[in-house]
């Protein structure tokens, strides 16, 4: 209710205090903030507010259907549970939800390739040595699809899938890809934006006055303008606060936040680098994965 009243006024205002119009959202599936922006209709009949969706937030719903799913105790039609060894384990949903969500990032200015892309994934863990089904896949020497790469050096009679994923469970899962296929759904998502920024310079702003205190107002205005600075500058930012204050800055004050600030460099350098290397090993191991299939 908050940030759907907050969000409203932060449209109604951003023309007399920022002279712009924002005319795409981008929220995490909570439609009533969003439709409570288009019912205030904050520009006039003439220009709309559109919604996109955070990539990272759509990429989720794949696990999260998917992980319903698993948790349905009726049998398919082989007789067989969905979930168990060789079917739609946890280590397969997470596999499917990040090809899910790489299909829409590498296809980010394109719906239909972007809605192709998505089935690729689908047909591409169905396809078995009976019924190979690689017509969504990329073609050519450097596909991440082994059977399109074989079909360029000619040998594909010799390519053998080893089926991760029995038919049955496919078909399960089916009518989840064909919602999260969906064009309406995947339009919003061309561009390929998410709503880390705002996360994590909301984090910040949380770190400085905690929700559980119930800060006041006032305290909210000066850590969410103090982190600005520290997010365009740096801690050194602080010092030229505490300078218009009348402060004097000493040079402890300068050591102490350069210190910080190196710090702080190295952290975020040591996240990207584990997370790219977290990245590289998934990426190889589902490749190793999907290759079997
Ligand atoms: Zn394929």
């Amino acid at each position: 209710m908050m940030e759907t009243v907050g969000m409203v006024r932060i449209f109604q205002r951003s023309l007399s205090h920022r002279s712009v119009r924002y005319t795409s959202y981008i929220g995490d599936g909570d439609s009533k903030t969003f439709s409570s922006i288009t019912a205030s209709n904050p520009y006039g009949e003439d220009i709309t507010v559109s919604k996109i969706e955070c990539v990272g937030h759509v990429q989720k719903r794949m696990g999260t259907r998917l992980r319903k799913l698993k948790q349905m105790s009726s049998k398919l039609r082989d007789g067989k549970s969905i979930g168990g060894k060789g079917r739609l384990t946890d280590r397969m949903i997470d596999l499917i939800t990040t090809y899910y969500g790489n299909a829409i990032r590498q296809n980010k200015t394109c719906l239909s390739d972007m809605r192709k892309a998505v089935w690729a994934v689908y047909f591409h863990i169905r396809s078995s040595n009976e019924e190979p089904l690689h017509s969504f896949c990329p073609v050519g020497p450097n596909s991440w699809c082994k059977y399109q790469n074989q079909v360029v050096e000619g040998s594909v009679e010799t390519f053998r899938h080893s089926n991760k994923l029995p038919v049955a469970v496919m078909d399960a899962i089916k009518p989840v890809f064909n919602d999260l296929s969906q064009p309406k759904l995947l339009q919003k998502c061309l561009g390929g934006k998410t709503q880390n920024n705002n996360e994590s310079i909301n984090s910040l702003i949380w770190k400085l006055c905690p929700k559980t205190l119930g800060c006041g107002r006032k305290i909210v205005d000066i850590s969410t303008n103090e982190v600005i600075v520290i997010f365009n500058d740096g801690n050194q930012g602080r010092l030229k606060i505490m300078q218009s204050l009348g402060l004097t800055v000493g040079q402890f004050a300068h050591k102490f936040v350069t210190l910080v600030d190196i710090k702080e460099f190295r952290l975020q350098k040591y996240i990207l680098i584990s997370a790219q290397k977290k990245y590289d090993r998934l990426k190889e191991c589902n490749l190793k994965l999907l290759v079997r299939n």
